[in-house]
């Protein structure tokens, strides 16, 4: 229907190439898609014949002056016909349905593969910009609304293409003045679907981006429940969702108004036309121009005309919101990272372990300061390099370089005298072991979450792994031991048996090099002991790098560096530090030594 495109002004066109590119994800399933369409065509065709068999029947029953024998074997025949017609077309209907909706089904399957594998590719830095609820809302719905343009858009267009342009062909063929008077209801009805179709496609844009958003909100809120129950804001939490959805409550609401007046409008126009139609096909009938047969044809095919047009222009409006949805969808699929693999990256067969940082500065997108300044640090392999310094003072944000999670704004990060950006990201983090602070399970057994390190370990060599963690024999604990399920819905594990599986996961691991964020909360003393001691055992002929928040770390590393607003203001040893008057002191007397004394503490209380 050109109509509502030609109405809407410039820049509100329907933008139909996101569909475009769904074709690379269709292409594998043509078959299925040519069986549905033709299924469709079929079906279409077969439908159009419906009015025409329908007249057969009428004038052989009225036809005047016939024979009543000759009138009933023709009657006979029209209804056989009929149902024969009815029967094709519903097996027509069926492999339409069947093919489409496996296509589609197929369809939305790869596609959700696809963004999610992308998606997961991506570095870390495009996740800080994104919320989560929003991303995951692109996988679900997003993904499901081009599944409905997929199965259904496409058969609609050829179908109810096939019932408009045959219907009205048909029409003028039947009654070309009737057909003329016909036309004459259809335009009002196009007018308001293009009007519609307009309207809507503003409204639902904007719907998704506001459900989105309220999305975001509720999965922040259910995955910080913890902290939201700490502080009592459950408040905050339903005042900030209500906002959210009543936002997009206005949307729809707009929709459903739009909707509410464009249904009976369509219908004023459609039974309108029809009584026009009757009156004036009812003159020509009655002046014996038009049989009761013809007729009756003509009223069920403007019937289907008119059907085929209100269908069209709810397809413009589904077709809009599936171009929305895979421009959404394709955005993602779109996105390089901001980090580039280096075309010819140096092969590292044997890793020693000698990590350099030499004179790194690093600022994070959209902030002015600079996170890291002039930053350099070496540890020869088996070294213990450990990092201290206060809150912000761009610990973390070194260890992310190491890992390669960003590049340095300047100045470069080896590893064996390589530039990181020289190596493959997916090699040089098989050779870097990193424990973070909070150790995040998944949903699955112990032994899985063990393995997520080397899923080709065997069992023996998980066991080897968990008992040089110290993590054994709570794991031999547990309801089913290596089999019990943790994560989101099995068993939850304390803070220090975390942190040993942690450790475990690193031990099977088996990196060169170890980066170590040391958990900043203090365990009590029998478990500090257990993970410290396990710890000992990782570092173990390892290059570490660590930020060190524990006294028996920092008296254990060959090195300390000691950062401050992301600079290095002094390192050496433990006794060399302490012998100077720095920040090393000041450091050592809050925090480092406040760690030992409130782990003694926890222990003596326990005693
Ligand atoms: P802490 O001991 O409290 O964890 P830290 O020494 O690890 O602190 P960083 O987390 O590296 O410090 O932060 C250094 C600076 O970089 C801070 O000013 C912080 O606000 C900023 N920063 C950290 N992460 C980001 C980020 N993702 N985007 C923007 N700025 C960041």
């Amino acid at each position: 229907m050109p109509g509502a495109a030609d109405t809407a002004p410039r820049g509100r066109r329907l933008d139909l190439s996101p569909l475009r590119r769904l074709a690379g994800f269709v292409r594998p399933y043509t078959s299925l898609m040519v069986v549905g369409v033709l299924s469709v065509a079929v079906a279409g065709v077969l439908g159009l014949a419906f009015p025409l068999v329908v007249r057969r029947l009428l004038n052989a029953a009225f036809a005047p002056g016939v024979e009543a024998g000759s009138a009933r074997a023709a009657l006979d025949s029209a209804v056989v016909l009929l149902v024969v017609l009815v029967l094709v077309q519903a097996a027509f209907n069926y492999l339409r349905t069947y093919s489409l909706g496996r296509a589609g089904e197929a369809v939305v399957a790869d596609l959700r593969k696809a963004v999610f594998s992308h998606l997961v590719g991506l570095d870390v830095p495009f996740f800080e910009r994104r919320k989560t609820g929003e991303l995951v809302s692109r996988l679900t719905a997003d993904v499901a609304t081009v599944q409905a343009a997929v199965s259904q858009a496409l058969a609609q267009v050829v179908n109810q293409g096939i019932t408009l342009v045959g219907g009205l062909v048909l029409l003028f063929v039947l009654e070309p003045r009737l057909t003329v008077v016909m036309l004459a209801i259809v335009p009002p009805v196009v007018l308001a679907a293009a009007v519609f179709g307009r309207s809507l496609r503003r409204v639902s844009a904007d719907y998704q981006d506001r459900l989105a958003a309220a999305n975001a909100d509720a999965e922040e809120a259910i995955s910080g429940v913890r902290v939201v129950k700490a502080f009592a804001a459950e408040d905050i939490e339903r005042e900030r969702y209500r906002r959210g959805i009543d936002a997009t409550f206005a949307a729809p609401l707009r929709r459903v108004r739009l909707r509410a007046l464009f249904v009976p409008a369509v219908l004023l126009c459609a039974f309108a036309g029809l009584a026009v139609v009757l009156w004036y096909g009812g003159r020509l009938a009655l002046a014996g121009q038009l049989s009761s047969g013809d007729l009756v044809a003509f009223l069920l095919l403007t019937m289907f005309v008119a059907g085929s047009l209100g269908t069209f222009t709810g397809l413009w409006a589904q077709l809009q919101e599936a171009s929305g949805a895979s421009r959404r969808v394709f955005e993602i699929l779109d996105t390089a990272n901001d980090l580039e693999e280096s075309p010819d990256p140096v092969e590292l067969s044997q890793v020693r372990g000698s990590v350099r940082v030499e004179d790194v500065s690093f600022s994070y997108p959209g902030r002015p300061e600079e996170a890291l300044t002039a930053v350099s640090l070496t540890a020869e392999p088996g070294m213990v390099v450990a990092v201290v310094g206060p809150s912000g003072a761009g610990k973390s944000t070194l260890l992310s370089l190491l890992l390669r999670f960003r590049d340095p704004t300047a100045g470069m990060v080896s590893l064996d005298g390589v530039d990181l950006r020289r190596l493959r990201t997916s090699d040089l983090r098989r050779h870097v072991g990193f424990v973070p602070q909070e150790t995040l399970l998944f949903s699955g057994s112990v032994a899985d979450n063990l393995r997520y390190a080397r899923p080709d370990a065997t069992l023996d060599e998980v066991v080897a792994a968990a008992r040089a963690a110290d993590a054994h024999d709570f794991i031999l604990d547990l309801p089913e031991g290596y089999d019990t399920l943790v994560g989101e819905r099995g068993v939850k594990l304390s803070g220090g048996q975390r942190q040993r599986v942690a450790i475990a996961r690193a031990l099977l691991k088996d990196p060169r090099v170890l980066l170590l964020d040391e958990a900043t909360s203090s365990l009590d003393g029998e478990s500090e002991a257990a993970v410290q001691a396990a710890l000992q055992r990782l570092m173990a002929g390892r290059t570490t790098i660590v930020v060190a928040h524990r006294l028996a770390t920092v008296l254990h590393a060959d090195q300390i560096v000691v950062m401050s607003r992301g600079r290095v203001v002094d390192r050496g040893t433990h006794e060399e530090l302490v012998a100077r008057d720095g920040l090393y002191r000041d450091l050592f007397a809050s925090q480092l030594g406040a760690t030992q004394r409130a782990s003694s503490r926890k222990q003596a209380s326990l005693i």
